[in-house]
């Protein structure tokens, strides 16, 4: 009996023990190759030797030291790097350990800064259904999935939600995507009303919805449309790229390809790429500025904040994005195994969608194409997918279709930047394979 609490707490999953590449070896011997990044994290792929000198360099320097005495230079210099990279005047760094505690960040961010300029009223934030923002009680309240904010509804601050921009699902036939797009924002213009503008701190989205939806990207213009209203009502504008962010969507931010400028940016996932945990939230100039001139402190805290070794991975990370051009990579990589998906699976009789950006991509599947009826959630589709793909040494991340009765299960493929393309070829045949064999099981 393992005396770790699982996810699953009735099945304990394979033991890891070594990671190269795109592979994970586990106890048994089996070799797995990572799809999906685990869940959109592992960028670099496994035992990147730049990352790990950089981590035993910081290790043997200094390991830690608590930030009420001291900063250290790996985190200074990765706030610079972030800084300097980010577009406009996101020029500011808060470094946590993960994606919720990035989420929690921004949100006290967001209300300290309302609050210092004398507006305690604004209380209240925007958020969008089929989204995900993190488990902790901020960001699960602000997350757009009944089924999750169900049990613990009670402990959670109220959040109204508006639709998501999923066009595959919710664009009428016949009618335009720029008239879906502004029927969203009609949508969201009302909510911000009916809250009372007045009352608000922030609309918060991600910009490529990940693993909640699939990797569904925004439709043309609908940020700008964001933004727009966020100005005019006045509310801040927090986009999650914890899991789009980093190069993942073929650009270092996600909402770089949006053409508008976020007051505050979550990250973390692909921010350490899973050799370090580290989250981080990106913060325009003049809200740090407000706290600065006012209370003069931002009333958070965490103890791991700025940690020297998880600091001194990002840092290598990063550097190793720009040395051996990711980003580029990302982008061709996105558009072959989007091809290679859509030559598999383009006329697969389950296979409603392939969509995505750079290296985050979703298939949804459903019963039937044409009416797009999504299979039974009782089925568990995409648990079954992900089951037949680890029996094929293949990791996908699966999603179910219960996501509030409205959509079909997906999967997402999220394979680390520097995937061959052989690579990525192996990995839609053994996908092919996998999703054959689950929908050969008895009740489907
Ligand atoms: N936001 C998004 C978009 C995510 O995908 C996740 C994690 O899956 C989070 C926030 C939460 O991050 P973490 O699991 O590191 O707390």
């Amino acid at each position: 009996m393992s005396h770790l609490i699982h996810r699953n707490l009735r099945r304990t999953p394979p033991v890891a023990v070594r990671a190269q590449g795109i592979t994970i070896t586990d106890s048994a011997g089996r070799t797995y190759l990572d799809a999906s990044g685990g869940a959109a994290v592992s960028s670099l792929g496994h035992g990147h030797p730049a990352v790990l000198a950089a981590m035993h360099a910081q290790i043997d320097r200094s390991a830690y030291a608590h930030t009420a005495f001291f900063t250290c230079e790996a985190a200074e210099e990765l706030a610079a790097r972030l800084a300097a990279d980010a577009p406009g005047d996101l020029d500011h760094v808060y470094l946590v350990s993960g994606g919720s505690e990035a989420m929690e960040t921004a949100l006290k961010l967001a209300r300290q800064y309302h609050l210092e300029a004398g507006q305690p009223q604004r209380s209240v934030f925007l958020a969008r259904r089929q989204s995900y923002h993190g488990n902790t009680l901020g960001a699960l309240a602000v997350g757009g999935n009944a089924w999750r904010r169900h049990p613990f509804a009670p402990l959670l601050i109220d959040v109204p939600h508006v639709a998501p921009c999923y066009e595959y699902r919710d664009r009428a036939d016949g009618q335009s995507t720029d008239d879906y797009t502004a029927a969203l924002l009609r949508e969201l213009e009302d909510a911000i009303r009916a809250a009372g503008p007045d009352k608000l701190i922030a609309f918060v989205a991600e910009t490529v919805v990940g693993a909640t939806a699939g990797a569904v990207p925004p439709t043309p213009g609908y940020f700008r449309g964001v933004r727009k209203l966020c100005d005019q009502y006045g509310l801040l504008l927090i986009l999650d790229e914890v899991m789009c962010g980093m190069g993942r969507s073929g650009t270092l931010y996600a909402f770089e390809q949006e053409g508008v400028l976020p007051d505050l940016v979550v990250l973390g996932k692909g921010l350490g790429a899973g050799y370090q945990p580290i989250g981080a939230v990106l913060a325009r100039a003049p809200i740090v500025r407000r706290l600065r001139d006012g209370s003069g402190a931002f009333q958070h805290g965490h103890t791991y904040m700025g940690h020297p070794v998880a600091a001194a991975a990002a840092l290598a990370v990063q550097k190793v994005i720009q040395k051996e051009n990711l980003l580029g990579a990302v982008t061709v990589r996105g558009a072959a195994l989007r091809r290679m998906l859509r030559e598999a699976f383009g006329q697969h009789p389950h296979v409603g969608d392939i969509r995505g950006r750079g290296l985050l991509i979703g298939l949804e599947l459903v019963q039937d194409r044409a009416s797009k009826a999504p299979f039974d959630p009782a089925l568990r589709l995409h648990a079954l997918i992900k089951d037949e793909a680890m029996a094929r040494g293949l990791m996908v991340y699966p999603m179910g279709g219960t996501i509030d009765g409205r959509q079909g299960d997906h999967i997402l493929l999220a394979p680390p930047f520097i995937a061959t393309e052989a690579e990525l070829a192996d990995i839609t045949s053994r996908l092919a394979d996998a999703l054959a064999a689950a929908l050969r099981a008895p009740d489907i």
